[in-house]
């Protein structure tokens, strides 16, 4: 997919670092997250201790790594990445925990895949700042407590619900990112566009924000190749009109669905007869991952109110009806 939601190469992620921004001021959008944390940070840095573990959970592309590199700015801490996957043995964690100075930010990106012997290490980490390593083989093999500094773990989930329930209780604070309104997309696309130096109007810009799902890394992504578009066919000026021929190009219609949006809803349409279908046979109908339509694909639909989750599966909405321009049939089930 040209506009995946997650990074896709190493020259993206360096892209999209630049476009990052740096202080909580910057970050647009999120009033809650923005308005709690700002509160928190500031106790926290007046009581001179690390702020408490912090969860932050929503789809991909939402800005949960660049909330996370903030938080660490704002409390004038370093920041360690890392993410569930990479951890896959006690001692890799332990070695980061050990190192981490007073007040730190530890990031742990993706925490509801972290193996259960990884996730053991860290409850009394978070809790007592404390770990147990074992030392030595067989008889000999002792455990050894260690102290760590204090610091604050940030991690970042795409559903809360998939993190166990031991791990979830020990975040003092939760937030929550939403989708992002066309309005607060705009902003983000102009900021974006000068630091890219690419000359764009209002309209331009509310384009390419309003048909970004809701989401700032697509966003940033429609904006660079439509600057592309607009370069090669045009002045370099992106207006609406040449956001909007460069969004057909790209396969994005005029509500922001790209080709797999469309691909579940035509399949739940036209091949399920608008649902209820399960997720299996949805994941095999389209040949997607569950994950994938779980994490990505469906909190936009649904949000939009084009799809809905029951519990005997998905169905279309009316306005999915509608979108394809056929009439939803009389009884739909429910
Ligand atoms: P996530 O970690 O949730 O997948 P990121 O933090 O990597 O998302 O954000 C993706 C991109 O979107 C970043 O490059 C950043 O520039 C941009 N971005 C995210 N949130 C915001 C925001 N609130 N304001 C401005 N830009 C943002």
């Amino acid at each position: 997919r040209i506009i995946a939601a997650t990074p896709v190469s190493p020259n993206e992620e360096a892209i999209e670092r630049a476009l990052r921004p740096r202080q909580l001021d910057e970050y647009v959008g999120q009033e809650k997250a923005r308005g709690q944390l700002e509160v928190f940070i500031a106790a926290a840095r007046q009581r001179r201790e690390a702020l408490d573990h912090t969860l932050l959970f929503g789809p991909p592309g939402l800005g949960k790594t660049t909330l996370a590199h903030i938080i660490a700015r704002e409390m004038g801490v370093n920041l360690r990445q890392t993410s569930g996957p990479v951890l896959e043995r006690a001692g890799d964690l332990a070695a980061l925990l050990t190192n981490l100075e007073a007040n730190d930010v530890l990031f742990i990106d993706e925490i509801h895949r972290l193996s259960p012997v990884v996730e053991e290490i860290l409850y009394p980490a978070l809790e007592d700042y404390q770990i147990d390593i074992m030392i030595g083989e067989g008889p000999a093999a002792r455990s050894v407590r260690l102290d760590l500094q204090p610091f604050t773990l940030v991690g970042a989930t795409t559903r809360a619900g998939m993190l166990t329930n031991p791990l979830r209780d020990r975040f003092g604070i939760v937030a929550r990112l939403e989708f992002y309104t066309p309005q607060e997309l705009t902003r983000i696309v102009t900021r974006s566009a000068a630091l890219l130096n690419a000359p764009i109007d209002d309209e331009g810009a509310f384009e390419v924000a309003k048909r970004s799902r809701g989401t700032p890394r697509i966003a940033n992504r429609l904006l660079r190749r439509v600057r592309d578009y607009a370069e090669v066919k045009g002045s370099g000026r992106i207006t609406k009109a040449m956001a909007d021929a460069a969004l057909v190009m790209l396969d994005v219609d005029p509500v922001g669905f790209d080709l797999m949006d469309r691909k579940l809803l035509e399949a739940i349409l036209f091949k399920f007869n608008g649902g209820p279908v399960g997720l299996d046979n949805l994941a095999a109908a389209i040949g997607e991952e569950r994950d994938t339509i779980e994490d990505v694909l469906e909190p936009y639909l649904i949000q939009q109110g084009f799809l809905q989750r029951t519990p005997r599966g998905r169905i279309a909405t009316p306005q999915a009806y509608a979108h394809f321009g056929v009439t939803a049939p009389q009884s739909q089930p429910t």
